[in-house]
């Protein structure tokens, strides 16, 4: 059975709230001035962990929270919109979230394997592991920084989050390829 039919009820609840009256002015440039990448694991959901309102930020999920292709395509994009469109509106803090207790599955070499013989590329995905946030928020980080279609103005931050305590430490200060 489907879990539809109660979720569209909750969306005609939500609808008929005030909350669509808190849009952002200018749809790429959310309410917080904010953009977060961070891991697809429920455990780790921006709206809860940064205690955002409808339209604060833009959110990108993925496995780990890693600095992708396509995260970077999407973030090239939405930085070209702002400049083009909206060169006078306020840059974002991009803040890229990696967790505590997220490369459980990863380890384990026999799940790689399953993976592999079902025609997933378990190399790649062994890449995207993350056992320790503090070691792979730096690197990812860089990444956003070295990568000139992402706009200098965006001031870019790493951070680990701890599922135990709830707590965010910053690992990677914000600071923008403007700096330097
Ligand atoms: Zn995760």
């Amino acid at each position: 059975m489907s879990n539809m039919e109660d979720l569209l009820q909750r969306n005609a609840r939500f609808a008929a709230t005030d909350a669509r009256d808190r849009l952002p002015k200018v749809p790429f440039v959310p309410n917080r001035q904010l953009y977060v990448i961070t891991c697809l694991d429920p455990r780790v959901d921006p709206v809860f962990i940064f205690d955002l309102s409808f339209g604060d930020a833009i959110v990108a999920r993925t496995l780990g929270g890693r600095v992708t292709p396509a995260v970077i395509q999407d973030l090239a994009w939405i930085s070209y919109l702002h400049e083009v469109k909206a060169p006078d509106a306020d840059w974002f803090d991009l803040a890229v979230v990696h967790h505590t207790g997220c490369g459980i599955g990863f380890a384990d070499k026999a799940l790689r394997r399953g993976f592999a013989e079902r025609g997933g590329d378990d190399v790649a995905l062994a890449d995207l592991a993350v056992f320790d946030p503090t070691q792979t928020v730096p690197g990812d980080v860089e990444t956003l920084l070295n990568t000139p279609q992402v706009s200098s103005k965006i001031k870019i931050s790493g951070h680990a989050y701890d599922v135990e305590t709830g707590l965010l430490t910053t690992v990677v200060p914000p600071r923008s390829r403007g700096d330097g």
